[in-house]
């Protein structure tokens, strides 16, 4: 998709113009109306008068018999008082479903905000709400709807900071679809193989060093959760690491770390019906760090910055892990394996001590969906946050908001660690019955393998899928690729704090 800022003079020269608008505003006082023909103005101001009123969610359509300008189409922002900046991203995504319903391909609009950074933002989220995981269906005649440009009509003097804008935000819009696509190859397909293939592939087009680590040296290294919970699938574990170096010689690195379960059974502990559906989506973590890291690459961000990814698929069979097997982990830490549906903690326990130790991260942050309570305990809007560095949650909290990949501090108190205590191992892999507070349960667990690290835990479950009201494509919402760039943007300043 092309995104191309113009001067507002020359909007009233489009064909199509989309013009959202706040209730109880004069849209006639919007200058691109003072550049349309008489008639038209005259047309469209009787048009606004009788029909439109602004509300939330209204649109409206004007047809002109009039040249250039043949269609404006009206888009309630509702009160300007109840505008916030997540109703910014969810508009431009609305703009773009729009144009693809009517099959339109190129429009032009005048956004509420038009700064450098809301240019950047209606990118990413325009090129999101551009994104359908068609690759496996037969294309119909006419390809499918797609959106190729859209016009920006801002102030002249503002255009090369928004130029500037838009790369940013075409590239972290690109990475992120780029992501969802992963996330959205069925189980059949996806497995740890092809995820360290997509690695690789990714690695190439950007120039990343990426690196495979098979069977043999995850067994040398002595991954023993990762052994543990790939044992009952015929697909061999993958360890797949991303390596960018431009950050100053002395910076210690960003280490970023997704969970790879490419479809999550549960194992012997299988999941029922409703809850195996979008199990081939347990690798949303993993596939954020390859294309975050992706696009941190394609920004060029001045900083270091290593992305691990566990890849497992987890299966029942005679080869199965059992509930009350004990494993050792990389650490020497064993792990009481109470529910083998519990694996994605497994298997990260072998990956942040890796990190901790090879990489001796300034910051390590992980994104998995790891547990059905974090979506129990705060909805689907956004993901539960745990960090063990309390002074950095108001950062990481902000660069949620910023990136629109939004998290939300929760409780990480050493009390829950009494509800994963093992028996006869280390640390059991799920909470005591009736505990309550799973997703801290989860963060808590993972927290002992990191090596006392600074280390933060964000829990993508709530958010691995796309939401009816979010204008987005069914399927994968590709969560944790923009917070990962916005992370990478504000990792020299979080260091100075740490
Ligand atoms: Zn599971």
């Amino acid at each position: 998709m092309r995104i191309i800022p113009i001067p507002i003079e020359k909007a009233a020269s489009s064909k199509t113009i989309f013009l959202p608008s706040f209730q109880n505003e004069s849209l006639l006082r919007e200058e691109i109306f003072s550049h349309l023909a008489p008639s038209a103005q005259n047309l469209t101001a009787a048009f606004v008068e009788n029909e439109f009123k602004g509300e939330a969610e209204e649109v409206k359509s004007l047809w002109l018999n009039d040249r250039p300008v043949k269609k404006i189409i009206l888009f309630g922002l509702g009160e300007r008082a109840k505008w916030n900046e997540r109703k910014f991203p969810l508009l431009s995504r609305q703009l773009i479903q729009r144009a693809k319903e009517e099959k339109i391909s190129e429009f032009t609009t005048i956004l509420p905000e038009t700064t450098g950074f809301a240019s950047k933002i209606f990118a990413t989220n325009a090129v999101m709400a551009n994104f359908e995981f068609n690759a496996y269906k037969t294309i119909p005649k006419d390809g499918w709807p797609e959106v190729k440009t859209v016009y920006l009509a801002v102030e002249e003097s503002a255009i090369s900071e928004i130029k500037k804008g838009i790369r940013e935000g075409i590239i972290m819009g690109e990475e992120t679809n780029n992501c969802r696509n992963l996330a959205n190859i069925p189980g059949g397909d996806m497995t740890p193989q092809r995820l360290a293939e997509a690695a690789r592939l990714a690695g190439k087009r950007i120039g990343l060093r990426v690196k495979i680590l098979k069977e043999t040296e995850i067994k040398r290294l002595g991954m023993g959760g990762i052994l543990g919970v790939s044992r009952g699938s015929d697909e061999k574990p993958k360890f797949i690491i991303m390596e960018y170096r431009r950050g100053p010689a002395k910076q210690k690195p960003l280490v970023l770390v997704g969970k790879g379960v490419t479809f999550d059974t549960g194992g012997l502990n299988l999941k029922e019906d409703e809850h195996i559906y979008e199990m081939h989506m347990d690798m949303s973590g993993g596939a954020a760090v390859i294309h975050g890291m992706t696009a941190i690459a394609r920004l060029k961000l001045p900083i270091t910055t290593i992305g691990l990814i566990p890849a497992v698929e987890n299966m029942p069979s005679g080869s199965s892990y059992h509930p009350g097997d004990l494993l050792k982990t990389m650490s020497g830490k064993t792990i009481e394996v109470l529910n083998t549906d519990a694996e994605g903690r497994i298997i990260l326990a072998d990956a942040l001590y890796y990190g901790a130790v090879k990489y001796k991260p300034g910051l390590m942050v992980d994104f998995a969906t790891l547990t059905g309570a974090a979506q129990t305990a705060l909805g689907r809007f956004m993901s539960p946050l745990f960090t063990n560095k309390q002074k950095l949650t108001d950062n990481l909290v902000e660069i949620g908001d910023r990136s629109g990949d939004y998290v939300w501090p929760m409780p990480f108190w050493d009390e829950y660690l009494d509800n994963i205590k093992g028996t006869f191992g280390d640390w059991a892999n799920i909470g005591k019955r009736g505990a309550g507070g799973g997703a801290i349960s989860g963060a808590k667990f993972l927290e002992q393998f990191i090596n006392g690290c600074q280390w933060a835990h964000i829990d993508i479950a709530p958010r691995m899928t796309a939401l009816e009201s979010e204008y987005l494509a069914k399927g994968a919402a590709g969560a944790g690729v923009r917070y990962i760039v916005e992370l990478a943007k504000e990792y020299p300043n979080l260091e100075i704090q740490m």
